[in-house]
């Protein structure tokens, strides 16, 4: 590697096709219209898709089971023995998934609907 690549932003990264210095948000290069990846993931958001956490929480939320898929594999064991404190704890976390709050075992957030 002898060419040296200029630094990043927090929020930008290079356009896989051009190498253009875009927004890490941006979900194609404004530039040469390339998509900036196979899965549109924003830096810093968690790879884990939303709406599998969405169904999970929805369907298996009182055991967790959204909590173990993101990896917070001890609030979910806590979940689980708790019954989501009875289902509330639980419904704040559906809510927190839906409004795009709910954050990943490493603290990013599930924003990514698609898998
Ligand atoms: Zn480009």
């Amino acid at each position: 590697m002898s060419e040296s690549m200029p630094a990043l932003g927090a929020n930008q990264q290079f356009c896989r096709s051009c190498g253009k210095i875009i927004s890490s948000l941006a979900p194609a290069c404004p530039r040469c219209g390339a998509p900036t990846g196979l899965r549109a993931v924003p830096a810093g958001a968690s790879p884990k898709s939303r709406l599998a956490a969405v169904l999970l929480c929805f369907f298996l939320g009182w055991f967790g089971a959204h909590r173990f898929y993101v990896g917070k594999i001890w609030t979910g064991l806590l979940q689980l023995i708790t019954l989501g404190i009875f289902g509330i704890w639980t419904l704040v976390d559906f809510i927190l998934i839906i409004v795009g709050s709910f954050k990943d075992s490493e603290g990013r957030p599930v924003v990514v609907w698609t898998d």
